[in-house]
């Protein structure tokens, strides 16, 4: 994730969410504080805490939570473990967070977190030792009614419980709502799990139904295929998509004919997706140009950006990543007929069914997987008909259409806090 300016394009998430602010408040005739306010996170921890590492030496990481806006509800969002982690990043992520749960109507504001690590680098016990040694530095500033973390890249259900644990232990409770996309034996909900991906499949069938087509022979790639892609990639396939090409941080695989899923899913376990055969081998960058109905960017920001966004050939880009696309890039796809889903909607399914899990803890009474996966189709069914029929409406594109929805929905809130 680059924060340089290439092209002429900025690359630095902050000014880009920033800008998605301005163009989006330019049509609502937003009040100006309003707009002041939404611009700059609320609050922003920088931490840096010590690890023994396993060789017995201190490692000192450096790590951010940033909440944006908590005029609606307690602030919400990902803790995110990747070397390229930088606090803007983390300022970003949070803003979006907070357009996302405004745009699907849910009682949040925007967080994030982030720690500058490789946990590719660390064994189990280091892994858990970072997990803990974070949430023991965030823990005055997180709660169940204050600011509730949950996975994001390179964290998992297992991280979850390790933070929750620690949170419980250091306030003396057992606070499952601390923190969610925890373990079902914790309280975690079903289907969290498949949730952004599930949800981000339910827009692709919207966006499909209006141009008159089924899922049934749409072909599909993937860039990413971790949590949101690679269960998207199983979930198209079962519609009948043809899923053509994924990819990893170490590369992807093509095969016009279509991917067997399941095995490509056995290679990741097993050893790595490009053992799939050399003759399938594709770049990043290529996989992004395909000829494709339905284009996933699923890993992570700034991949269609000035320098590629001529050269997209999918009908629909469906953002399941936060981030992908730069606003220049934006406009190109959109003169190009390009149907984007953006992100703050695209990938809303995981904070939903965050919510969900939320929720069933503070009432301490579990849904069923069939419970949870029709309220989530509900949410993301309904606000992308919402979405859609606003961006007619103005004569805009679909994430302009969000932002709209959103900005609108955290304005009024600040107003009847009397904030602006
Ligand atoms: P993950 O860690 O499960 O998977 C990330 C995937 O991206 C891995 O397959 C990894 O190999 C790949 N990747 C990393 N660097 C890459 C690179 N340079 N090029 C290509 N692939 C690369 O993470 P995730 O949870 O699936 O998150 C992916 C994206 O989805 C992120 O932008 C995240 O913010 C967003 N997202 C995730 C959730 C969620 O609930 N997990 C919710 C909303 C949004």
């Amino acid at each position: 994730m680059q924060t340089t300016v290439t092209n002429t394009e900025t690359l630095n998430p902050f000014e880009i969410a920033q800008k998605q602010i301005d163009s989006a408040a330019a049509l609502l005739n937003l009040p100006k504080a309003a707009v002041d306010i939404l611009k700059r996170p609320k609050r922003v921890l920088t931490v840096n805490f010590p690890v023994k590492m396993d060789d017995g030496s201190v490692k000192v990481f450096e790590g951010y939570r940033s909440q944006h806006n908590n005029a609606i509800g307690p602030t919400k969002g990902g803790i995110r473990f990747h070397p390229d982690v930088t606090l803007d990043e983390v300022k970003a992520l949070s803003m979006w967070m907070s357009f996302k749960c405004g745009v699907v109507g849910l009682p949040y504001g925007g967080g994030k977190g982030g720690v500058i690590c490789d946990p590719h680098d660390f064994s189990k016990g280091e892994l858990e030792r970072v997990s803990r040694g974070f949430m023991e530095a965030i823990a005055d500033i997180v709660g169940p009614e204050t600011d509730i973390p949950a996975p994001d890249v390179y964290t998992t259900a297992q991280i979850m419980g390790w933070m929750m644990d620690t949170y419980s232990r250091l306030k003396g409770v057992n606070s499952p709502g601390v923190i969610t996309g925890k373990p079902l034996i914790l309280g975690g909900s079903k289907g969290r799990n498949e949730a952004t991906a599930r949800g981000c499949v339910y827009t692709i069938i919207e966006a499909l139904k209006e141009m008159g087509r089924e899922p049934a022979g749409a072909t599909v790639a993937i860039q990413g295929f971790g949590n949101a892609g690679r269960i998207a990639a199983n979930l198209l396939a079962d519609l009948g998509c043809k899923v053509v090409a994924v990819s990893d941080s170490k590369g992807g695989i093509y095969n016009p004919a279509g991917l067997d899923v399941q095995a490509v899913g056995q290679l990741k376990d097993t050893a790595s997706i490009l053992d799939y055969g050399k003759q399938y081998h594709i770049s990043n960058h290529d996989l992004l140009e395909l000829e494709v109905d339905i284009l996933i960017p699923a890993a992570l920001e700034n991949v269609i950006t000035l320098a590629n966004a001529d050269h997209i050939k999918a009908k629909i880009v469906a953002e399941a990543a936060n981030g992908p696309t730069t606003p220049d890039a934006d406009k190109i796809l959109s003169g190009k007929g390009i149907v984007v889903i953006p992100d703050i909607l695209a990938n809303a399914g995981g904070v939903t069914v965050s919510y969900f899990e939320w929720v069933q803890n503070l009432m301490n009474f579990y849904w069923s997987e069939e419970e949870v996966n029709d309220k989530l189709n509900v949410k993301m069914v309904s606000s992308y008909q919402a979405v859609s029929k606003l961006a007619k409406a103005y004569n805009t594109d679909l994430r302009t259409g969000a932002y709209m929805i959103s900005l609108k929905r955290i304005t009024e809130a600040m107003e009847a806090r009397g904030w602006v």
